[in-house]
């Protein structure tokens, strides 16, 4: 059978429905029912009648009544007045049949069944074949043409698919997504909030989600001392002039918090050149620092520099979301130093060290993207054509999927962006390896970039005259000149790439609670055994396990409520603790040792366990991370 085209179906599935629509609202407005990503929808005017969810039934089922009727699409052309007075009294219709009929275009209307509409056109060739297999979704206020200035008009979301088994797959994808959200697991499992009074963008990490970051930074730590890396701690403030060397403060500016001005703090003349602060968005000029505090010589490179930096950027209030777009965040940020000779093993094991981590947390299908040279470029172009030699051959060296992204990189170097597919088959993107040509390297201030400066309101309040900030712009110039000695004794520019695994700590484990749908492995579950007391009599021989559990390293809670023991293994199920330990007569009276009964989050019962035999098959779980 011939594949069809999606857009084509729900587009078709967009007529059926508006046909539908008309025939039990005779006086409902038509306008527009484009296909979109995922389904479908069409916008009407109902006037004063309400159109909610309720009425999807009914929808449904006359579109069903519709469908036999509905062969093929035919095409005709219309003159507009002609093709108005097919929409009497519907300002939408008209408006759009002015703005086609200046443009040039050709008024084309489809009829399928009795009822036709104006359009463009692409539709399926068998309706009545094509389009059994749909479902009405949501409802929903939109703008005609999306302008706050027009009219609010209802709109219809559906979706469609060739096969109802498609469409069910679908539907529960949805749902399921909808299950995991991590704005919604975030607030049931209580793993964090953002709070007005923080700030919008700003994660508040709540106890039982830190237990969870605790360890896998400490994870991250371990392995990456185990990789040759050396981990260093950097301020989150940082003078003005380092971003105004990077030139983050002029390409970068609008995702920056405000720089903080000292002659509005300290009443200080602005023209005092005084050290103003910013809010760091990036780690490296820091890395920099530490790199260039003493010279170094070719035979201490590569130097791996890493660290868990928080950076602050500004994001749009629009595109804040959770835990996944913030505006302060912890970057598992690593910087390596290395000479021309080392780039390809380098890039080889940050390739190594990523696909490691990725496989732990159960995330498949790594999937490189790598950016290459775009149109305006720093850099020399031997420099650019090594490194997208290395990333290339790197990736097929290492046996990783790649795909290339012809002319995408950012202007200061081409880059390998690391993706992954979670539990649901969603891809996320989380780490980054990306070379960087500008920061290491040394140049003069050009007159582009102080007019650059100058037109940023920031710079024209502080140094109020172009010409005291040129003055200050050609002190500082660009980059930082970070070179290491060869074995010549030649100071020589050195290489620097930038690489995070896990992208950050905020995105991460927002990806991380949908991935796992909040039941974290035992290994990372903020509690890993609840203890359940049947009675009050049994309350102290849980205390005492407890204890044991706690010296073993277990992290380990007593729920000694006096609610029912249902009550209480169903609380910690939907907590998605891993284990609960069910004390009772039967195991307290048991003379041979310490007892408890188990049982698992998926509500698989495993009996009475003596505490030894348990204890190691939780450190064992625990130690492979399963
Ligand atoms: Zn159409
Ligand atoms: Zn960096």
């Amino acid at each position: 059978m011939k594949k069809i085209n999606l857009d084509n179906l729900r587009h078709s599935t967009a007529h059926l429905m508006a046909a539908a629509v008309m025939e039990l609202w005779p006086d409902a407005k038509r306008t527009i029912g484009p296909a979109i990503e995922n389904g479908f929808y069409f916008d009407f005017d109902f006037g004063e009648t309400k159109i909610s969810e309720r009425d999807f039934p009914k929808i449904e089922a006359k579109m069903r009544d519709l469908l036999p009727m509905w062969k093929g699409f035919e095409r005709h052309e219309l003159p507009p007045e002609l093709a108005k007075k097919e929409y009497p009294g519907n300002p939408y219709k008209h408006e759009l049949i002015d703005d086609f009929s200046k443009e040039g275009q050709k008024l084309t209307f489809y009829k399928s069944g009795n009822y036709w509409d104006l359009c463009r056109g692409g539709h399926v060739a068998h309706p009545d074949q094509n389009l059994k297999h749909f479902k009405l979704l949501k409802v929903a206020g939109a703008y005609w043409r999306g302008s706050e200035k027009n009219k609010m008009l209802t709109r219809i979301y559906g979706t469609s698919f060739s096969s109802q088994k498609e469409l069910e797959d679908y539907l529960k994808s949805v749902e399921e997504a909808e299950k995991r959200d991590h704005r919604k697991l975030g607030k049931e499992l209580d793993l964090f909030s953002i709070s007005p009074l923080t700030g919008a963008g700003l994660i508040l990490w709540h106890p039982r989600l830190s237990y969870t970051r605790n360890i896998v930074e400490q994870f991250w730590k371990d392995i990456h001392y185990k990789n040759g890396y050396q981990l260093v701690h950097t301020p989150h403030v940082a003078s003005m002039d380092m971003f105004v060397i990077s030139r983050h403060l002029s390409k970068y500016i609008d995702f920056m918090f405000p720089i903080m001005l000292h002659q509005y703090i300290e009443g200080e003349s602005a023209l005092d050149y005084t050290a103003d602060e910013v809010l760091k968005p990036m780690n490296c000029p820091n890395h920099i620092q530490i790199f260039k505090s003493r010279p170094r010589s070719y035979k201490e490179l590569p130097i791996r520099m890493g660290e868990l930096g928080t950076v602050y950027r500004y994001e749009r209030a629009g595109v804040l979301h959770g835990m996944t777009r913030v505006r302060g965040f912890t970057q598992d940020d690593t910087h390596i130093f290395c000479t021309p000779d080392q780039v390809l093993d380098e890039v080889r094991d940050v390739i190594r060290l990523t696909k490691y981590f990725y496989e732990i947390f159960g995330f498949k299908n790594y999937q490189a993207y790598i950016a290459t040279r775009p149109e305006k470029y720093l850099g020399s172009l031997k420099d650019w054509q090594m490194a997208e030699k290395a990333l290339i051959k790197a990736c097929q060296v290492e046996n990783i999927d790649y795909k290339i992204d012809e002319g995408q990189g950012v202007f200061y170097g081409p880059k390998i962006d690391s993706k992954v597919k979670d539990s649901l088959g969603r891809e996320w993107q989380l780490g980054t390896i990306q070379f960087d040509f500008n920061q290491p390297s040394y140049a003069e201030t050009t007159e582009e970039e102080i007019d650059e400066f100058w037109h940023l309101k920031t710079f024209k309040m502080k140094f109020q005259s172009r010409e005291r900030l040129a003055k200050y712009l050609k002190k500082l110039g660009r980059g930082f000149d970070v070179k290491f000695i060869d074995n010549q004794g030649n100071e020589k520019q050195t290489v620097m790439i930038h690489r995070t695994i896990l992208g950050s700590m905020e995105r991460f484990f927002g990806v991380l609670i949908e991935h796992f749908a909040g039941a974290f492995p035992l290994w990372l579950a903020p509690v890993q055994i609840v203890l359940i007391p049947i009675g009050e009599k049994h309350l102290e021989y849980a205390k005492k396990l407890e204890k044991e559990f706690r010296t073993a390293g277990i992290r380990v809670e007593t729920d000694d409520r006096s609610e029912r023991m249902q009550a209480k293994i169903r609380d910690h199920t939907l907590q998605k603790v891993p284990y609960l330990g069910i004390i009772g007569d039967k195991e307290a009276d048991n003379k041979d040792g310490l007892f408890l009964s188990v049982r698992t989050r998926e509500s698989k019962d495993l009996g009475q366990l003596t505490l030894p035999r348990f204890l190691e098959s939780l450190k064992e779980q625990i130690e492979k991370k399963s």
